[in-house]
C-alpha cells in the first residue's frame, strides 16, 4: 500500500494542490494536522482534505480556531493570535463541524499518527534525540508518523538501544527493517528547514516491510502572497514563506 503523508498544510491550498499532484496516485492520503492558520485558504483545505483523506488528525492550530479547550490562545504571540481569529471567523459551519470531530492522535493499523509527539500530541516539539527516546515509550507499533515542527526528520530506535535524530533532505529514503521510528514528512504550507519547497513523504508498506521517502515540491509562493496580502495577514507570516522559515 502507498499512502501519501501531508502535515501542517496550514490553508496554503497552492501548496497542497502542488503536492498531491506531484505526488501522483497512492491507496491512502493521511493528514498530521494543522490544516488551518497562517494562510488564506482555511475552507478550501479543510474541503480538500476532507474528501481526499482516509485519516485525519487535529493540530493545535486547527484546534486554536474552534475554540478547543485543549489550546488556550494564550499560549500564541500576538500576530498568531490575531491570524487564528481571522481564520475563525472565515471558518463555514462545515469546516468548524469537520475539525470538532478530530483528535489530536489516532492509530491507523499498527502505525501511529500525532500531530506533535506520541506523548504530548497536541504541543510537544520532536527535535531531539532526547525528547524522541522518551516518546517511543508512548506508541505500541513500529512507525509513529508526527507533524509539528515543520521540519522534515527521522528518529530511528536502533538495535543498539541508541535513538539517532536525522534531518531528511529531499528524496532521501529509508527502511526500518526491524528497528522502531518516529517519522514526520516537513510542512507542506509552511516549511521551516529554509527550504521553502512543500515538504511530503510517501510511506510504502507491503510484505517485504515499509520503506519511506522525503519529498519536495516547488510551488507557486508568489500567488499565495498575494493573497494573504488581500485578506491582511500579518507581514511577518507573508515574508516566511519565500525564505522558508
Ligand atoms: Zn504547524
Amino acid at each position: 500500500m502507498r499512502i501519501g503523508v501531508v502535515t501542517d498544510i496550514h490553508s496554503n491550498l497552492v501548496a497542497l494542490e502542488t503536492v498531491l499532484a506531484d505526488m501522483g496516485p497512492v491507496d491512502e492520503l493521511w493528514c498530521l494536522g494543522d490544516i488551518v492558520g497562517y494562510g488564506p485558504w482555511p475552507n478550501e483545505c479543510v474541503s480538500t482534505v476532507r474528501q481526499r483523506a482516509s485519516a485525519v488528525i487535529a493540530g493545535n492550530h486547527d484546534l486554536a480556531t474552534i475554540g478547543s479547550p485543549l489550546v488556550e490562545l494564550d499560549d500564541f504571540n500576538a500576530d498568531a493570535a490575531s491570524m487564528t481569529q481571522w481564520t475563525a471567523s472565515q471558518l463555514s459551519p462545515e469546516s468548524s463541524a469537520f475539525l470538532e470531530e478530530l483528535t489530536p492522535i489516532r492509530d491507523m493499523g499498527d502505525v501511529t499518527l500525532a500531530h506533535g509527539s506520541p506523548r504530548r500530541p497536541v504541543w510537544e516539539y520532536l527535535l531531539s534525540s532526547a525528547a524522541a527516546a522518551e516518546s517511543f515509550e508512548y506508541f505500541r507499533g513500529k512507525i509513529c508518523l508526527v507533524g509539528h515542527t515543520h521540519i522534515p526528520s527521522l528518529f530511528v530506535n536502533r538495535v543498539d538501544g541508541d535513538v539517532s535524530a536525522d534531518y531528511m533532505q529531499a528524496d532521501t529514503t529509508f527502511e526500518p527493517g526491524e528497528q522502531r521510528c518516529i517519522a514526520n514528512p516537513g510542512s507542506v504550507g509552511q516549511p521551516r528547514d529554509h527550504d521553502p519547497r512543500a515538504a511530503y513523504l510517501i510511506l510504502d508498506q507491503n510484505g517485504m516491510g515499509s520503506s519511506f521517502q522525503w519529498r519536495r515540491v516547488s510551488y507557486d509562493v508568489p500567488k499565495v502572497q498575494t493573497e494573504m496580502r488581500r485578506v491582511g495577514l500579518p507581514p511577518f507570516f507573508i515574508e516566511r514563506l519565500e525564505l522558508g522559515v
